[in-house]
């Protein structure tokens, strides 16, 4: 008989999402007329740009003429998005790629999970807690931990605690670790990294050999200046990082999808023998293998986020993400909650009241406000105590929400 993947029965049963969904569905069927608003899971609301929408339907109608028909793309991406990110997405940050260095595909969160494709399982990896889930659980998919305690924490991988005390900037370990994944801003606690901090990070995988996975999803967000947008900002991090972003969140693309993720030629790393060998090359022949590329229309609507006139429509969209942000920010601070984010992310991340668990709090927001956040714990043993509420939503359901939640807190 053929054997399963054990990998996968170490991982915890109870998903986030899905027993969130299982507690509002219980709630919604027993309070059928309770109008509830969600402010959970990280999913965009607003539709996509004008400018977006014309160059995807251009590009739908150049399939259906011989000249202009395209088949098979290349597995990297097309190159007139690769340059436009080149130019529009890195150059202003004084960053400069090669076009072999940029990798376009549908998603970060594949991207985040297939590059252990072409890492050694023995490598020791370090990730926060809390955590985007993604980072936990593949690892424990491709056999890298043993099980989890009862805290939560897999055997074999680093944990990297981000809390109140520390300002949720996890400090550099004490121990030599050789991938360390990082994410800023932060999803789930909306903090960011300043340019000093991830010179720490540069500085420490340049010293260890180590290589960061870092995730700049919410780059788009980043409102203050001075706020480091690319990991590349930093010096010497093209020999030490893998940088994943996409356009889900930028532009709205979590349905259409489409990402890109950068391996700089100058990154290297180890063979079993101790030769140093570029990941690049390591990452492209995987792309190659397993990958055919992302379809043309999506990719020809991705370099429309970078016109003139796509760039200000989705420019307006981020902002009214990040009213939101602030309108929730405010709200539940003037009713006497501690909160942190929603100033460079469209996320906020609040501190239960009364030392209240997050699910507790996640039970008490459903019933009495009937409002959908995320409970912190759901992101790993350090977001206990913590509650995340989502940007996204629509202005008037945020309005809404807050107004409920102020009046249940007063
Ligand atoms: C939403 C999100 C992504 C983006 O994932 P896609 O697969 O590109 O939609 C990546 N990382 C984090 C932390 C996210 O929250």
């Amino acid at each position: 008989m053929a054997r399963l993947n054990d990998n996968y029965l170490k991982l915890k049963a109870g998903y986030l999402f899905p027993e969130i969904g299982r507690r509002v569905k219980a709630f919604t069927d027993a309070n059928p007329e309770a109008k509830v608003i969600k402010l959970g899971i990280g999913d965009v609301t607003q539709p996509l740009a004008p400018a977006i929408i014309d160059a995807f339907h251009k590009a739908v109608d150049d399939l259906t003429q011989g000249d202009s028909f395209m088949g098979y793309g290349p597995e990297q991406g097309y190159e007139f998005l690769i340059d436009t990110l080149i130019e529009k997405a890195y150059k202003p940050l004084g960053v400069s790629l090669k076009t072999s260095e940029i990798f376009i595909s549908d998603g970060s969160k594949c991207d985040c999970a297939n590059i252990l494709d072409i890492f050694a399982l023995d490598n020791k990896v370090a990730i926060c807690d809390p955590v985007y889930p993604v980072y936990n659980d593949t690892n424990v998919m491709v056999g890298r931990t043993g099980e989890a305690n009862e805290k939560g924490y897999y055997d074999g991988l680093v944990y990297l605690p981000c809390t109140e005390e520390n300002g949720f900037t996890p400090a550099i370990p004490t121990e030599k670790v050789d991938i360390v994944y990082l994410c800023y801003p932060n999803n789930p606690t909306g903090t960011v990294a300043t340019k000093e901090a991830l010179k720490q990070w540069v500085d420490y995988a340049l010293a260890n050999e180590a290589v960061l996975f870092y995730d700049a999803a919410y780059e788009a967000f980043i409102t203050e200046p001075g706020i480091p947008r690319s990991i590349y900002e930093i010096e010497g991090a093209e020999k030490c990082a893998i940088e994943f972003r996409s356009f889900s969140k930028t532009a709205g693309f979590t349905g259409v999808r489409c990402a890109l993720t950068v391996v700089p030629e100058a990154l290297m790393a180890r063979t079993e023998g101790g030769e140093l060998t570029s990941l690049n090359k390591l990452w492209n022949r995987r792309q190659s293998t397993k990958f055919n590329g992302v379809s043309y229309p999506v990719q020809k609507a991705a370099a429309a986020v970078y016109s003139d006139e796509g760039w200000a429509q989705i420019q307006e969209t981020i902002d009214y993400y990040m009213e939101n942000a602030r309108l929730i920010r405010e709200g539940l601070q003037a009713a006497g909650l501690t909160v942190y984010g929603g100033i460079n992310a469209p996320y906020i991340w609040l501190k239960t009241p009364g030392g209240m668990s997050s699910w507790d709090f996640f039970d008490k927001l459903l019933s009495e406000c009937h409002v959908v956040g995320t409970p912190g714990s759901g992101f790993g043993p350090s977001g206990e105590g913590f509650y995340r509420l989502s940007a996204f939503g629509d202005r008037e359901n945020v309005i809404e929400a807050v107004k409920r939640i102020k009046e249940n807190l007063a």
